[in-house]
């Protein structure tokens, strides 16, 4: 199939696009399209075949549920059982926006996009194009990350036509960049205590602030144990992972960390390996002959959120075999970059 590239320069004017998109979705086929966080693959959350495609295009594990987004808070009602009390200061606080909230499921909800489970995902995301999209299709759009399963997330419409040209048949690109750069934080709502399955640009502590009490799922930085089902099955698989190896340098001081990496990357070097350094703006300048990328500075991590991604797909393009990346601190946005990169480390930690 053709995948055609289409780019929204403004809502109002490239709307015949919108409407396109809209009407590909409410006939059960597949649209990718930017979001704050990064792109997404979207189908018609209420149409099992529709929703299959979407495993299909992605070579996507058929267990790991999927995300509704919806375009008005009022939109979240009847995909549900009920919403508790203490969700609405939630979607009030951070809707349009990256908190995906998980809740009871209604009979609506097709078990494919819930990969069977009695709970569905939600969000409102907060991006011009996927809001006028959902809104104009007039249903609930499942959307995980456009990309070929595994790989690391789109925040380019340039990495979606990497993975899926040929695949899906539109993607829209346009108006503002993927933002954040990372997905969605995930909250379960759906019982007992409020529970942080996934982090992201909503950190703990905001969540906090609000609900008091909230738990992170232990899989958030550490592999799950043998035998442990997953809260939420997307943590069980290969993850975000590039095509070069990543291995990920932690310790109690910058200076023992970036020490490390360089007398690493001499040794791969010395073994003909093509080496990345993944380095950050207070690092950068330690390091010498090899391929660096910083992903930002340490004082601003919502930049090294937005960066992430990118860098991992850029070191693939130069063809790097070995990528050396830095651990960095796992408070407020920290947590998500480091659940990200962990992921796709394969949990190739070096204490140094
Ligand atoms: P993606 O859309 O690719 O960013 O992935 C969605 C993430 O949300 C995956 O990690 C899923 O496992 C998780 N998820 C979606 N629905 C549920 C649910 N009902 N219960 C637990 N986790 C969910
Ligand atoms: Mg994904």
């Amino acid at each position: 199939m053709d995948t055609k590239l289409y780019r929204i320069e403004d809502i109002e004017k490239d709307f015949k696009a919108i409407e396109e998109a809209a009407h590909l979705l409410r006939q059960g086929q597949l649209v990718a399209f930017p979001t704050e966080t990064v792109y997404g693959l979207g189908a018609n959350a209420l149409d099992g075949q529709a929703v299959d495609r979407i495993f299909k295009a992605k070579g996507r594990p058929n267990d790991n549920p999927l995300i509704a987004h919806i375009s008005k808070r009022e939109d979240i009602e009847p995909l549900v059982l009920g919403v508790p009390a203490k969700v609405y200061p939630l979607i009030e606080t951070f809707w349009p926006g990256p908190l995906t909230i998980i809740l009871k499921k209604s009979s609506r909800v097709p078990a494919q996009t819930t990969a069977g489970l009695d709970t569905l995902a939600i969000r409102m995301p907060n991006h011009p194009v996927a809001l006028a999209v959902i809104d104009k299709a007039g249903l609930p759009i499942a959307a995980p990350s456009a990309n070929r399963s595994g790989k690391p997330s789109p925040t380019t419409a340039q990495h979606v036509l990497d993975d899926l040209n040929g695949r899906i048949p539109m993607i829209l690109d346009g108006i503002t960049p993927c933002s954040v750069g990372l997905e969605s934080t995930v909250l379960d709502m759906s019982g007992g205590v409020p529970t942080i399955l996934r982090p992201g640009a909503v950190t703990l502590e905001m969540l906090k602030e609000i609900l008091g009490h909230v738990e992170v799922d232990k899989t958030v930085l550490k592999p799950l144990e043998k035998g442990q089902p997953p809260k939420s099955p997307g943590m069980k698989y290969i993850h975000y992972a590039p095509r070069a190896k990543v291995i990920i340098f932690r310790g109690t001081s910058l200076d023992r960390i970036t020490k490390e990496v360089s007398r690493r990357a001499k040794e791969y070097v010395r073994e003909g390996k093509k080496v990345g350094i993944l380095a950050t703006d207070e690092t950068t300048h330690q390091y010498k002959g090899q391929d660096i990328i910083s992903l930002g500075s340490r004082k601003n991590p919502a930049s090294i959120a937005a960066n992430l991604f990118s860098s991992l797909r850029e070191f693939d393009d130069m063809g790097v075999d070995i990528i050396l990346a830095e651990w960095v601190e796992e408070k407020g946005e920290g947590l998500a970059i480091m659940n990200r990169m962990v992921r796709a480390a394969g949990f190739r930690i070096i204490d140094a």
